[in-house]
């Protein structure tokens, strides 16, 4: 018999936290959840106003090639045809994203693959010869100047509030460049949103799981740590270990939220504000997810913004530094002294840029190591 009330305490409420939670019942253990804001789901609850689920800690939009992924969401939620297809506004025209043929007509006229390829060749050839060691020169190199000062400089500076020379390439390579007339941003085979929201799939998910909202881990660690045999812990990694080896950096976000009087203001999910001198990157309206049909609309301005202990840490900054720093982390949170007691992860506790699909896999994953020999 063991002395514990729990198997687990989990801290944190978001998607992995939900995924062990619910795969920790379904095996007959006891898990406890908490997590320091008044609701569950993380940063994919919504909160309904005005008949309309607002996003309230940023767009989400679940899409995912992984069929054990898209399978096992759908045990808890149906998903809607929604796919995304944002608008850029650089200057007051409007292009078509991802990079398609759409976008290749509106910046230059092309109206065939041939004519886009080949005036993608000329936009290269001053950086041909290059080496992307970062967004900047992987940017020029894919699709030369005009693309990329029209679409990708401004929005991604205000972004990460760093110049795009600093700014590591990987995260462009979230934006696939197509030659047919494609809107689809995602090349993932699945994608959707939750019928009904999200928080119908995290609701689904702790289905008759224990859950303490408003407290904070850190008031009172001891008494969590002893309340369970094991601890999984889905918070900023560097707060776990009192920010001994130093403090990793994050990206956050500002939103203005509004609730406009008119049933339909921008005709799109999400519109991208491309341009440097406009201080949001982009404006989400809320209805268009679900295809509302509301009277009202809700809009959201999305302002990046610098992290501090007063705002949410919204995006890991994946550079040599602090990708260094999370490694030295992860081999403290492996060492003899941690890993028989605690488990880590989701996107603050690996610091990785996890999509949601991205996230079940591994909260997924870790089940499977941890759970399915109990
Ligand atoms: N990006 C860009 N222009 C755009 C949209 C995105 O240059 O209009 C770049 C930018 O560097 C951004 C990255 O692509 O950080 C990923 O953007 P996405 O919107 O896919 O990511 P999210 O913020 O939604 O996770």
């Amino acid at each position: 018999m063991s002395n514990f009330q729990y198997d687990y305490v989990i801290v944190g409420a978001g998607l992995f936290g939900a995924v062990f939670a619910r795969e920790a019942l379904q095996k007959g253990l006891k898990v406890l959840v908490i997590d320091k804001r008044h609701h569950s789901g993380g940063n994919i609850y919504c909160e309904n106003i005005e008949g309309i689920n607002v996003h309230k800690y940023g767009a989400h939009i679940f899409h995912t090639s992984n069929k054990e992924v898209w399978n096992y969401v759908n045990q808890f939620v149906e998903f809607n045809h929604y796919v995304n297809s944002p608008i850029a506004n650089y200057r007051e025209k409007l292009y078509n994203l991802p990079f398609n043929m759409n976008t290749f007509y509106q910046l230059w006229g092309v109206k065939t693959p041939a004519e886009a390829r080949a005036k993608i060749e000329e936009q290269r050839q001053p950086y041909r010869d290059i080496e992307p060691s970062n967004l900047e020169e992987q940017a020029l190199f894919l699709g030369g100047k005009d693309l990329y000062e029209t679409l990708i400089k401004g929005y991604t500076e205000k972004q990460w509030g760093r110049p795009a020379t600093e700014i590591p390439s990987f995260i462009i390579k979230r934006l696939p460049f197509r030659f047919t007339f494609d809107n689809n941003y995602f090349n993932d085979l699945y994608q959707g949103v939750p019928i009904g929201g999200y928080n119908t799939l995290t609701n689904a998910l702790f289905e008759g799981v224990e859950i303490h909202t408003g407290v904070n881990y850190f008031d009172n660690k001891e008494k969590y740590d002893q309340l369970a045999r094991k601890v999984l812990y889905t918070g900023k990694i560097d707060e776990f270990f009192e920010y001994q080896l130093g403090k990793l950096e994050y990206r956050s976000l500002h939103f203005e939220t509004q609730v406009l009087d008119q049933e339909n203001y921008q005709g799109n999910a999400v519109v991208n504000y491309t341009e440097k001198d406009i201080p949001f990157t982009r404006i989400i309206e809320h209805k268009h997810f679900e295809f509302g049909t509301q009277e009202k609309t809700i809009v959201t301005h999305e302002y990046p913004h610098e992290f501090s202990k007063d705002n949410e840490p919204y995006y890991p900054i994946n550079d040599t530094d602090n990708n260094a720093l999370i490694a030295s982390y992860k081999e403290m949170a492996a060492s003899a002294d941690y890993c028989d007691k605690y488990l880590f992860g989701g996107r603050l506790a690996d610091y990785r840029y996890y999509d949601m699909d991205d996230t079940i896999e591994a909260a997924l994953s870790l089940t499977k190591t941890e759970l399915d020999n109990q």
